[in-house]
């Protein structure tokens, strides 16, 4: 079902701008993505599709310890024996046909010798015609991998800017990926370290049950507002 546009998104002043400084205060530069490698780095956005992270280093570790964190290997790869090495990632099966997928398509495409000189939007519209690769994974790959100014959004992303109140949380994905890449000039380097900063935020303090007194953004919260005001 199409998702109601919210008209306020471009009218509410520069809350991602003000977000980003106060969360790069609290938690510092970001490291991100954690991964060896370009295609490390998309093959860890495929795995980590409905699970902790944790979890996807294991099936990384599994695919690298049987030296096969190479396209070519993945695709020539027996299905079962793709699915036991990224286990511990959940959803096994429908994961390693996803990789084996995305893996296809990588080495027919040339790799990222190829790939890397594409135009993002080409790219981008590529990338999302592959099995199993939505927005956020499409966009985890453009922003990490191949360093283009796309925004992620993700649950911690919507999740957080819902408390605060800018956002309402249910926007189309694609609305809230040009609010936030309209708002934050500095391109793939700003979208790449406040990605991270959210997911480190996420995690850590507006967690389901969130930990708002130790927020950087709780004097500009309306969850915290509403929930200290006094009766
Ligand atoms: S104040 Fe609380 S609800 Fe608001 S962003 Fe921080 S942790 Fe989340």
């Amino acid at each position: 079902m199409r998702k109601a546009s919210n008209p306020n998104l471009h009218a509410r002043g520069r809350w991602a701008v003000r977000a980003h400084a106060a969360l790069l205060e609290q938690h510092g530069q970001q490291d991100w993505w954690p991964a060896e490698d370009r295609f490390e780095i998309m093959v860890g956005a495929i795995l980590t599709q409905n699970t902790a992270w944790t979890n996807v280093e294991k099936a990384i570790a599994n695919l690298k310890g049987a030296d096969m964190l190479r396209a070519d290997t993945i695709v020539q790869a027996a299905p079962d024996v793709l699915a036991q090495l990224i286990r511990p990632s959940g959803y096994f099966n429908v994961k390693a046909r996803r990789l084996a997928c995305f893996c296809d398509w990588y080495v027919r495409a040339g790799g990222y010798q190829t790939l890397r000189y594409w135009p993002t939007q080409r790219l981008r519209k590529a990338l999302l015609g592959v099995h199993g690769v939505g927005p956020e994974t499409a966009d985890d790959m453009l922003l990490y991998a191949f360093h283009r100014p796309v925004f992620v959004i993700d649950a911690y992303t919507r999740r957080i800017f819902a408390r605060l109140g800018t956002i309402r949380g249910d926007e189309a994905y694609e609305e809230l990926r040009a609010a936030f890449e309209h708002q934050l000039a500095g391109g793939t380097r700003n979208f790449a370290q406040l990605h991270a900063l959210i997911v480190r935020h996420g995690k850590d303090v507006c967690r389901p049950a969130p930990r708002c007194g130790a927020c950087c953004l709780n004097a500009i919260c309306r969850f915290y507002r509403h929930r200290h005001q006094p009766v």
